[in-house]
């Protein structure tokens, strides 16, 4: 698997991902930093449900390590984002734990409604498998806080929710396993407080399971085959049969040392004293629960001491050592009293984190902001940059391109190794005297028609340039002579031929060409210019309104024919 050193998703889906596969491979710390990494980008990306669906994930990871305090900041810290988000499933997700760990922090209430918010958030949304999450931690906040039986009915409810939904193999494995549990929990407490099994509970529990090792032998996974086969222990206690029972167990343990799990191997050790305690067999009994002790012992929960002390108390009130018992159970009181303290020390906790949180949201909120006007200002000034960037290459009259553009143009031309380009010098006839006749505006209004003409006349990549007053060139890059003069003469009769009238009565608009060519590899453009500049004072000469072309290399053998058909079209 790939490490977060060689391998760094930049976005938040992607680093969350990354947190899962690092959990799934027990690396915990790892997959800690890949969630505050999804975390970060989600806040950075301004997506509310990523935020949630990372809040969430770290959140998890740490109830899943007993960090209660840092699960609960996860999910005070998503609690604003849960206020923007328009996702009721990645909300809900959030509430799940949320609920799991105040619950599990002893803040029962608070934790069963905000899980309950998060069931009727998501009860008619089609994300089912929000659902069944919302339903499943609630099934889960019922067993921790041990009524078994309510979360047997919820575990049930989220299997068959999850059921309708398009759960992957995953999910299906950990649903029908949270719903075996619950089922079959309940069961084996029944039967602890010596009452009657629910045959009909006990047979959907085992079948949950015997699908659980069929979907577990599959996916070889360990974890999962060590519960199955422990509360399939369980059910088949409770049916009397101790010796298959028995045989459950081992396998459970088997499993459970494969995973290193201390909470199965713990489970497993309780309910293997249930059966030898039930027989008779204290001895064997009290060797199983002190076989777990020191396991006990490794959890922070008082919660977790409580259930040892009263399986202690009892086993030995069983055996008849009313000492010991009454010494168990004085230690199970304690630590009673210490699992409610917790729920003192946990409100404080949440107070001292939400004040914490305030500090952290605004500097979120401001480092937001500031993030907000950078974009913007960045915006602004590409804009301003972009605009100042065109005028200094535009002419304000006719929005054609200047001198400048017309270098820039040049260059283009030169890098793209165009062996020869077609140079058409166009300067309007008489202007001087349109501008008498009919005023000066008159003049800037036919300079930019023709500019407009020029342009519709041309491909997208020709580039029109206004040199100065009334004269245009347009540069028709690897364009042979009879190709430039054809060009020339359409750009001729597109202005003669335009209806001037319509702007002034009697106006009449013509305009001269001279053609040269320009050779970008060996010359400067300026003598193809020239070259050009001489032909238009000669077609200037022979009566304007016409094209000449350059005698040039090339030019005027190519297009010598032409000229002189389209220089007497031209003359009408
Ligand atoms: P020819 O046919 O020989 O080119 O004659 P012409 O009158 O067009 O030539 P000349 O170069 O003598 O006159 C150009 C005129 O163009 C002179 C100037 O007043 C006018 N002109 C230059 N720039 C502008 C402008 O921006 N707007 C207007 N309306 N006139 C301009
Ligand atoms: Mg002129
Ligand atoms: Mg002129």
């Amino acid at each position: 698997m790939s490490l977060i050193d060689s391998n760094q998703p930049t976005s938040s889906k992607a680093w969350l991902e990354l947190a899962f596969e690092l959990d799934a491979a027990e690396r915990y710390d790892e997959a800690l930093k890949a969630a505050e990494n999804a975390y970060s980008a989600a806040v950075y990306a301004d997506n509310a449900a990523d935020v949630l669906y990372a809040s969430r994930r770290l959140a998890l990871l740490h109830f899943n390590q007993e960090a209660l305090a840092l699960a609960l900041k996860a999910c005070e810290r998503a609690r604003p984002w849960t206020e923007i988000c328009n996702d009721p499933g990645a909300i809900a997700g959030v509430h799940s734990v949320h609920g799991g760990v105040l619950v599990e922090l002893g803040d029962v209430e608070t934790g069963l409604e905000i899980i309950h918010s998060a069931i009727l958030l998501t009860k008619d949304t089609p994300d089912k498998i929000a659902l069944w999450r919302s339903q499943t931690a609630y099934a889960v906040a019922m067993y921790d806080i041990g009524d078994y039986e309510t979360a047997a009915a919820s575990g049930r409810a989220s299997l068959e929710t999850l059921l309708q939904s398009d759960a992957d193999a995953f999910l299906l494995l950990i649903g029908h396993s949270i719903a075996g549990r619950t089922i079959a929990r309940a069961e084996g407490e029944r039967k602890l407080r010596r009452e009657p099994p629910d045959m009909q509970a006990v047979r959907e529990a085992s079948r949950l399971f015997n699908s659980v090792l069929d979907m577990a032998r599959d996916g070889n996974n360990s974890y999962e085959m060590s519960e199955a086969h422990c509360f399939l222990g369980v059910l088949a206690w409770v049916c009397g049969n101790d010796v298959q029972a028995g045989e459950h167990y081992s396998r459970a343990l088997l499993y459970a040392g494969r995973t290193r799990d201390e909470i199965l191997t713990v489970e497993i050790g309780y309910w293997m004293a249930a059966l030898s305690e039930a027989t008779g067999d204290y001895r064997q009994a009290r060797e199983y629960l002190q076989g777990i002790e020191p396991l006990v012992w490794a959890f922070e929960a008082p919660r977790r001491k409580v259930r040892y002390y009263k399986a202690r108390s009892q086993l030995e009130a069983a055996a008849g050592l009313w000492k010991d018992a009454y010494e168990f159970h004085k230690l199970f009181h304690e630590q009673t009293v210490l699992d409610f303290k917790r729920l003192a020390t946990a409100r404080a906790q949440v107070m001292q984190i939400s004040l914490e949180l305030e500090h952290l949201r605004a500097e979120e909120r401001r480092a937001r902001e500031e993030r907000e006007l950078l974009i913007r200002e960045n915006e602004n000034l590409a804009i301003e940059r972009q605009a100042l960037a065109t005028e200094a290459l535009r002419d304000p009259l006719t929005g054609l391109g200047n001198r400048r553009e017309l270098a820039a143009y040049c260059e283009r031309i030169r890098q793209s190794q165009s062996h020869r380009c077609a140079v058409l010098l166009i300067d309007l006839d008489h202007f001087k005297r349109i501008n008498d006749t009919f005023s000066h505006a008159v003049g800037d209004i036919v300079l930019i028609t023709v500019a407009r003409l020029l342009r519709s006349g041309l491909e997208e990549h020709d580039c029109p340039i206004r040199l100065g007053g009334e004269e245009l060139v347009v540069l028709l890059p690897n364009t042979d002579p009879v190709r430039a003069m054809a060009k020339a003469e359409t750009i001729r009769l597109g202005v003669s031929s335009h209806d001037w009238q319509l702007m002034t009565h009697a106006l009449a608009v013509t305009c001269s060409i001279g053609l040269s060519e320009w050779k970008p590899a060996s010359e400067d453009v300026d003598q193809a210019l020239r070259r050009a500049d001489q032909c238009l004072y000669l077609a200037k000469q022979q009566g304007r309104n016409r094209c000449v072309a350059a005698p040039d290399a090339g030019f005027a053998d190519e297009a010598g024919a032409v000229q002189g058909d389209v220089a007497s079209l031209g003359r009408e």
